[in-house]
């Protein structure tokens, strides 16, 4: 059984980065960014549960970063812990989680993930407000940046100390690479990322604890390119699913990561 041990790191004046198992959360002053799955939401509770983070119990934002399972599942947990928080995020989300397919969806790669942590997940759904967020919003002391091309509804956050918490619009950090993920569109994914090194100083991605100084854009850029171009030349689905399904990436269900190829694949082949 894998763990989901626990990280917790101060990287700004209010900014907090706690890391459980794969899944990064950021707390900044009384918003906490993106929920992760049900099972790392619920170790964020009990920390706030068992006051051993205090700042924790004061959350009264909480943003969702994307529409994927394993950013948005947790916020079924962590809206009953803070009912009274408000929820904020692209105007897509708000519209998607009234879909019963999708929540379908989400519960079954949400199950089949946290079960490889020995973690049992009961049934959610996200039936309540979703308040609609966009383009420089602020959220309390940080200010919205719309980033798609990962998904379409990818919303990232930035601070005055330059701090930016980016999500997957930087693809998966792995302990050894960066697995480019320009699920929605390789244009709009490559334009988020240079509009992220316009604007940053310092990245935090959504996985595996990952933050790095903003010359990690040429990193995910550079990853993209080359990615598209072996594609292009004929590298297919089933090689690239075999090159991507290991480290980090092996903790998550098959069938998402042969998603993942397969839309890697799809996107680099669109010619956009
Ligand atoms: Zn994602």
């Amino acid at each position: 059984m894998e763990s989901m041990d626990i990280e917790v790191k101060r990287i700004g004046e209010q900014l907090e980065l706690i890391r459980i198992g794969l899944i990064n959360y950021f707390v900044s002053n009384s918003l906490l960014f993106d929920c992760g799955t049900t099972c790392t939401a619920e170790r964020l509770v009990e920390r706030v549960n068992s006051k051993v983070d205090p700042r924790l119990a004061s959350i009264s934002h909480i943003v969702v970063s994307h529409a994927h399972f394993d950013h948005i599942a947790g916020l079924a947990v962590l809206k009953a812990r803070f009912p009274a928080a408000r929820v904020l995020a692209h105007p897509r989300i708000g519209q998607l989680v009234k879909k019963e397919k999708v929540i379908e969806a989400w519960n079954n790669e949400n199950k089949e993930f946290c079960e490889k942590f020995g973690e049992e997940t009961l049934k959610f759904d996200l039936n309540f407000e979703i308040e609609e967020v966009g383009e420089g919003t602020l959220v309390s002391d940080m200010k919205v940046i719309e980033t798609p091309g990962h998904s379409a509804d990818a919303i990232s956050l930035l601070n005055e100390e330059g701090i930016m918490l980016v999500a997957d619009a930087l693809g998966y950090p792995l302990s050894s690479k960066n697995v480019p993920m320009f699920f929605h569109s390789f244009s709009k994914y490559v334009e988020s990322i240079e509009k992220i090194r316009g604007l940053a100083e310092k990245v935090c991605l959504g996985h595996n604890g990952a933050i790095f100084s903003v010359d990690y854009c040429d990193v995910a850029l550079d990853e993209a390119y080359k990615l598209r171009e072996e594609i292009k030349e004929g590298l297919t689905e089933d090689e690239l699913f075999k090159r991507i399904y290991k480290e980090e990436l092996s903790l998550y269900p098959v069938s998402t990561i042969k998603g993942v190829a397969k839309l890697l694949v799809k996107r680099s082949l669109e010619g956009d």
